[in-house]
């Protein structure tokens, strides 16, 4: 069986190993539960991207809220990546990382009149337009700055990304973007505001996408609006088509990025805009892959109905299988003998939606490690305290070198900007 996060992630001599560092033993050195994350993993990722725009106006955006930590983003930053934001908080990771605001994009439905200053401030590169009425405020921030923000209007071309409804942003019923039909007039209207200088155009369909084929029905919508808005005299820079590609958990085979760019570059060619500045804004296939959770077996709880195998990461470490009925692959960290009966792997917090995985045929015993796997993306970015449980450790291997690149949490720092009263 391949491991999904092969090649960067083996099991040799029984041993789970990311880029041939034993995760049990990273376990022991740094505790769990710990998130560790492969380095080279996350350069691959960027590569195949930047590999097939090579010789196009480009930039990849790293849509940062699939995994922040700081040093996530540096090694993006290094790597030639730009950032896809969504808040004033991104904006000052990116920045606290070595990011370059010139190279960041802004997106989401709720900007606050703040963070529009602070990032008209900084000098991000494009904001990302979801409404009529965002459009409005920001000609206003950017006037009383004296400046003029760049924009793109994030369209919503309601194509079908077939994915989870949760995670599909493209439809008409979504929040998400300014409709089809209603985006030349607020283009004009754009175009017509003193302190709003337009850019270009955007959307974004979903996430864990499997298929090519959205993203080109999406492309193809968004290239019917250049076409219509360059008519009308507004002249658009760049396209950006989003990210959502899906990444392998259990059995999905999505495209490659390199064949997605591919078939992407290929219509804009067929459709005349081969010249045009493209943009891409990947999170989940940029680092999912790249990271695992470990996590310790605490106590195996056998029943009538159901096995118990009681670990000590919770949905607050990893809440995607609470959140989505995720599947993800769950491995022990060193293989052991005899027999593997079915267990439901839960954590410690006090709901029954706290587990990680369902009916997993595991040999296991209390204090073996297991490994949650393709746990990079959308896991420590949504971690919370819950249960005033600290948040994780986080690791990162690179090659022979092992940091770490996020001190665990402790109890005290969680209540420490709280009050008694009285
Ligand atoms: C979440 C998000 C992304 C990244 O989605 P992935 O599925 O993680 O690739 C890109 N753009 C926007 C606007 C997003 O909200």
């Amino acid at each position: 069986m391949t491991l999904p996060g092969a090649p960067f992630l083996a099991r040799t001599g029984g041993e789970l190993r990311l880029e041939g560092h034993p995760l049990a033993d990273l376990a022991r050195q740094f505790g769990t539960p710990l998130y560790v994350y492969s380095r080279a993993a996350m350069r691959a990722a960027a590569h195949a991207y930047q590999r097939a725009l090579q010789g196009r106006p480009h930039l990849v955006c790293y849509a940062m809220k699939a995994n922040s930590s700081l040093a996530v983003l540096q090694t993006f930053a290094q790597a030639g990546c730009g950032f896809d934001i969504v808040s004033g908080g991104e904006l000052q990771r990116v920045l606290a990382a070595t990011g370059d605001a010139s190279r960041v994009v802004f997106s989401g439905v709720g900007k606050t009149r703040p963070e529009m200053r602070q990032a008209l401030l900084a000098g991000v590169r494009c904001f990302n337009v979801e409404s009529v009425g965002e459009l409005e405020r920001l000609n206003a921030e950017a006037l009383a700055l004296g400046r003029r923000a760049p924009v793109s209007l994030r369209v919503n071309p309601d194509v079908d990304a077939g994915t989870h409804p949760y995670i599909s942003t493209g439809l008409k019923g979504n929040k998400f973007g300014i409709a089809h039909g209603e985006a030349l007039a607020a283009y004009r209207l754009a175009a017509a505001l003193p302190g709003l200088q337009v850019l270009g155009i955007d959307s974004h369909i979903g996430s864990q996408i499997t298929q090519i084929e959205p993203f080109i029905d999406a492309l193809d919508r968004l290239l019917d609006l250049v076409e219509a808005v360059e008519a009308a005299g507004i002249p658009l820079h760049h396209v950006d088509i989003g990210g959502g590609l899906g990444i392998t958990y259990t059995d999905e085979q999505p495209p490659a990025a390199d064949e997605l760019v591919r078939r992407v570059l290929q219509r804009l060619d067929a459709r005349g805009h081969g010249g045009r500045e493209l943009l891409l804004e990947p999170g989940r296939s940029m680092v999912g892959n790249a990271g695992v959770l470990l996590t310790e077996v605490q106590y195996l709880k056998p029943g009538d109905a159901k096995n118990f195998c009681i670990v000590d990461a919770a949905m607050n470490d990893l809440m995607r299988p609470a959140m989505y009925e995720a599947w993800m692959a769950i491995e022990p960290c060193v293989q052991r003998a005899g027999p593997a009966p079915l267990w439901d792997v839960v954590g410690p917090v006090c709901e029954s939606g706290d587990w990680l995985g369902r009916e997993r045929a595991l040999a296991v015993a209390p204090g073996d490690v297991l490994a949650v796997l393709s746990a990079g993306a959308y896991g420590m970015a949504m971690a919370s305290n819950y249960n005033t449980r600290p948040r994780a450790a986080e690791v990162m291997v690179d090659g022979e070198a092992v940091y770490l690149i996020r001190a665990r949490e402790n109890a005290a720092a969680l209540f420490s900007d709280e009050r008694l009263i009285g």
